[in-house]
């Protein structure tokens, strides 16, 4: 392929140019550090095809060295690592700049944070950080490439929102409600922009075995939730945490089955506007769509987690072994 040097700008950024006589699709990923945005990063800097230049980027350079040891050949090749902290206007145009006119072919926002437990316990600095981060961090980005890309009259900004974004989860409000927000931004500005082709595409994973999990166990292990009566706290720490380990336990996913599902979505001619990527989990967001008055969702939920844990399990178990296995559209 050949399309892409490195050079060094007079700021001493590292920035890269475009060979037009050859032109993979430029790719900007945020939160490469770990996780699904690692993964994702490494699989379209490997496409066989050579059809894509991954521009990687991080809040932290310093841990750029995972990354970098997967990546192996395709660094300086098909994928470029910068800095990015989607929490900042002025990190954006930074990256932005680097960027030989700032065309962005695929935004992939994929930065962002968790945060479980007791409301009345949680900060709302905090929950402030998850917007900022999980909703603000994406319509940051997207109103930053979104001229280039309404100009070219070509674009496909793909969004990792959740599962949570399409149902509520028990102590996990306000991520759940972060996730809901992207769903709510994002598909009012689909219709908009399929005027200019341009494409949304809101991939929904259930649980995925990343960092995320890690560091919110990690965050509730310490956290003492002030202000938080007795009953809820043991609902949190006795009933909410086994279960929530049991079901990444049972349905979780790998951080290369989510990349490999939002690959094919990238490749794909007519993206769709929403891909769930975890056919064991489809049988709970199905509990959801088939009651529109939400009640079954809602009772289901509850009686499975106050009143019948061990049911839970089970169930979560089968969900394990395929049983309820559904198809997930479009395969
Ligand atoms: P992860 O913690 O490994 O990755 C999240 C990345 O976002 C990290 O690299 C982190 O440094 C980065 N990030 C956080 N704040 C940032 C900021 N201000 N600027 C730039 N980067 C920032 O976890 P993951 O599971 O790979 O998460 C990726 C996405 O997947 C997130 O949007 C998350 O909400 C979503 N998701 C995760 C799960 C799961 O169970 N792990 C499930 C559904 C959706």
């Amino acid at each position: 392929m050949g399309g892409r040097s490195q050079v060094l700008a007079s700021t001493g950024h590292v920035c890269w140019e475009l060979n037009m006589a050859d032109t993979p699709r430029t790719v900007l990923i945020s939160g490469c550090s770990s996780g699904i945005g690692l993964e994702l990063a490494v699989q379209l800097a490997r496409d066989p095809k050579q059809r894509y230049h991954v521009v990687a980027t991080m809040r932290d350079l310093g841990k750029k060295g995972t990354l970098e040891a997967a990546a192996g050949e395709a660094l300086g090749q098909t994928l470029t690592v910068a800095q990015l902290d989607v929490c900042s206007d002025e990190s954006v145009a930074q990256c932005l700049s680097c960027i030989q006119g700032g065309e962005v072919d695929v935004l992939v926002n994929n930065a962002g944070v968790g945060l479980v437990g007791p409301l009345e316990g949680l900060s709302l600095a905090a929950m402030q950080n998850v917007f900022d981060t999980n909703f603000f961090g994406a319509v940051r980005l997207v109103k930053a490439v979104l001229p280039g890309m309404k100009r070219r009259r070509q674009g496909h900004i793909v969004v990792v929102s959740s599962v949570m974004g399409l149902q509520g989860v028990v102590f996990n409000e306000v991520y759940a409600a972060s996730k809901f927000a992207i769903e709510g931004f994002f598909e009012s500005l689909a219709v908009q922009l399929l005027q200019f082709n341009i494409f949304i595409s809101l991939v929904e994973p259930g649980p995925v075995a990343t960092e995320f999990e890690r560091k919110l166990l990690e965050q509730v292990s310490t956290a003492e939730f002030p202000g938080t009566d007795p009953d809820t706290l043991s609902y949190f720490r006795d009933l909410y945490l086994p279960a929530s380990k049991e079901l990444f336990r049972s349905v979780g996913q790998n951080p290369q089955d989510v990349a490999k599902a939002i690959v094919k979505v990238i490749g794909s001619a007519r993206p769709p506007l929403r891909r769930q990527t975890n056919t064991r989990y489809t049988p709970l967001t199905a509990l959801r769509a088939v009651d529109p008055s939400g009640s079954l969702y809602v009772r289901t939920s509850h009686r499975l987690l106050f009143r019948w844990p061990r049911l839970l399990n089970l169930g979560l178990r089968c969900l394990a072994c395929s049983c309820f296995r559904t198809p997930v559209w479009p395969r």
